[in-house]
């Protein structure tokens, strides 16, 4: 380890011992209660991370807000960041070349699981689908270089910017409208697994399509059977990849525009899809008691657990959805069952189904136990980026 670098073009934030045994372990956040000093850094600057004896721990980007006040972008010293930029953008369109078939849409850059923490771009056909997450992304100069180096690697008709007011806000940085950001296109057709979708580059939730599911929708498609019902549908990503394997598929949500945009690829698709606008939980509750049953059942409900301390109550959301499920399942039936909690992990998920499978009575088999798509992927060091877990079991009795 060197001495922290003289350089004056990057100030130096020190970390408490706390602090630096987390970044020792690989992790690459410090909590702003870690942080020791931070005297005259400017918001969204590149940093030196020095321990409390002035020992280098790497570059970081500073965030004067956020309550991670420190994501490590490298081990070493850093002085030409637009470099490093583009050299981790080319990585990670590297990284993903072998591992991407049978689409036209997937994450090509996945914010700390490819070293750009706050950077996420998702792709869908030629139009890339930008986030920025942190001030030190939302720089002037960090996004002339990323929108130059994204346009040069991949060849975008547009690229578009997804803006979350929330995170502008919190990360204090000024509002800014949703818009495009190079060429005019904002809508396409992609496909994966055969399967095409409608895409409108300004509309939708995340980036327009949760494309972490890419390849459990593959694999539930192996699977699925007789009559299906795909539970916190969106779009329809699960629906309309177990349309061709099922005798009748049902798809609920609550939200009427998602919906909508389903049927529209359902009719894309030629395929004969219900799709019900309810409260999933209401809804499988008169299910359930009506006797309603189903050979197929898919659970994918948004993110219950958003904070640590909202853990409990998360399980317990999730026992009850998967026990009215397993419930509504005739034998030899299959419950594929996601959660894209983080801080619920995968044992956790894993203990909860247990537990339901004991209450519902029913005998579970373990078909799968699945992650996100690879073009998501998880590093071994941040649990955090290991957060999707799709269980895909059959009952036995
Ligand atoms: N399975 C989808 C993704 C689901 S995301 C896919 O693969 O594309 C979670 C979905 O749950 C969102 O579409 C949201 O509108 C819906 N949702 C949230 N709360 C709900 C509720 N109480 N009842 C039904 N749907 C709900």
């Amino acid at each position: 380890m060197s001495k922290t670098s003289s350089s004056p073009a990057v100030p130096t934030v020190k970390v408490s011992p706390r602090g630096s045994s987390r970044l020792k372990d690989g992790h690459v956040w410090v909590y702003r209660s870690d942080i020791v000093s931070t005297d005259g850094v400017p918001p969204g600057s590149l940093v030196t991370v020095a321990d409390h004896r002035g020992q280098s721990l790497g570059t970081a980007l500073y965030s004067s807000s956020s309550q991670i006040a420190v994501r490590l972008i490298s081990r070493e010293l850093v002085n030409d960041f637009p470099a490093l930029l583009r050299r981790r953008i080319a990585d990670a369109i590297a990284y993903r070349e072998p591992l991407i078939h049978d689409t036209s849409a997937y994450r090509v850059i996945f914010s700390e699981a490819d070293f750009l923490p706050g950077l996420i771009v998702d792709r869908y056909g030629d139009i890339l689908s930008m986030q920025i997450l942190t001030q030190a992304m939302d720089a002037e100069t960090v996004r002339e270089t990323l929108l130059s180096e994204l346009t040069e690697r991949l060849q975008p008709a547009s690229i578009i910017e997804r803006v979350d007011p929330r995170v502008r806000q919190l990360e204090e940085l000024s509002p800014r409208p949703s818009g495009l950001l190079h060429g005019e296109k904002l809508s396409t057709i992609f496909s994966m697994n055969g399967v095409q979708f409608h895409f409108a580059a300004l509309e939708g939730q995340k980036t327009g399509a949760f494309l972490d599911q890419r390849e459990n929708y593959a694999a539930a498609a192996q699977y699925g059977r007789g009559e299906a019902l795909d539970v916190f549908c969106y779009q329809g990503g699960f629906a309309l990849h177990l349309a061709p394997r099922c005798s009748r598929v049902t798809g609920i949500d609550s939200s009427r525009p998602a919906l909508e945009v389903a049927d529209q690829n359902a009719a894309l698709n030629h395929r004969d899809i219900e799709w019900i606008e309810a409260s999933a939980f209401d809804l499988l509750k008169d299910y359930a008691h009506s006797g309603q049953r189903y050979d197929t059942i898919v659970l994918d409900p948004p993110a219950f657990a958003k904070t640590k301390r909202d853990l409990d109550a998360a399980l317990r959301g999730y026992k009850e959805l998967n026990l009215r499920a397993l419930k509504m399942l005739r034998p030899g039936g299959v419950l594929v069952t996601c959660s894209c909690s983080y801080h619920v992990t995968q044992g956790d998920f894993l203990e909860m189904l247990a537990d339901a499978a004991r209450d519902a009575h029913r005998s579970l088999r373990l078909t799968e136990v699945r992650g996100a798509a690879k073009d998501h992927p998880a590093l071994l060091s941040i649990p955090e980026t290991a957060y999707l877990k799709c269980v895909i079991a059959s009952i036995n009795t």
